[in-house]
């Protein structure tokens, strides 16, 4: 089932997801629609805060719908380590419709994080899938991407969504 995505605005967007003690199908269900969602707005990430849950899940699929095989579930997900040099990339949420900013993040990370299954995976990425995870969990943890941003160029985006809350171009 397609959910509603959360936009900016709603608090559950800024509060920070709590671990997930059991797999039941309360969560399968929450992750079949986590990933319909996902696809239905042709995103390439999407954690639970954007679906109002505050499950500490996020689903990721960087073929954007393409390949079954692409998609990954991630259940308390944990960053342990992160480096390499800190690239700038243009990212978008679809929590932010029709905005997109550059935001600098380090290239490399290590995630722990469980499947589906409850079994321990861990993730050595670079590139965009260790973009895509990193953006997901900081929604886990009620970061924003925008959080990531200071001075002229946040004030310029948050002015942005205000105009388009005014003129109802900005549903919550
Ligand atoms: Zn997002």
């Amino acid at each position: 089932m397609v959910l509603p995505i959360v936009k900016y605005g709603d608090p559950v967007l800024q509060m920070r997801a709590e671990e997930i003690k059991e797999i039941d199908d309360e969560i399968r269900t929450l992750a079949a629609d986590m990933i319909e969602t996902m696809h239905a707005g042709d995103g390439i990430g999407l954690a639970a805060n954007q679906v109002g849950s505050l499950h500490r899940i996020a689903v990721v699929d960087p073929s954007a719908g393409k390949d079954p095989d692409a998609i990954i579930v991630l259940i308390n997900p944990d960053i342990i380590e992160s480096g390499g040099d800190p690239v700038e990339v243009n990212e978008g949420c679809l929590s932010f419709p029709d905005v997109h900013i550059d935001v600098v993040r380090p290239d490399a990370i290590t995630v722990r994080a469980l499947d589906l299954n409850g079994d321990e995976m861990h993730y050595e990425l670079t590139g965009m899938l260790s973009r895509i995870f990193q953006h997901e969990i900081d929604h886990l943890n009620g970061v924003l991407f925008i959080d990531h941003i200071r001075g002229l160029a946040r004030h310029m985006v948050l002015t942005r969504i205000k105009g388009m809350k005014r003129r109802g171009e900005w549903d919550i």
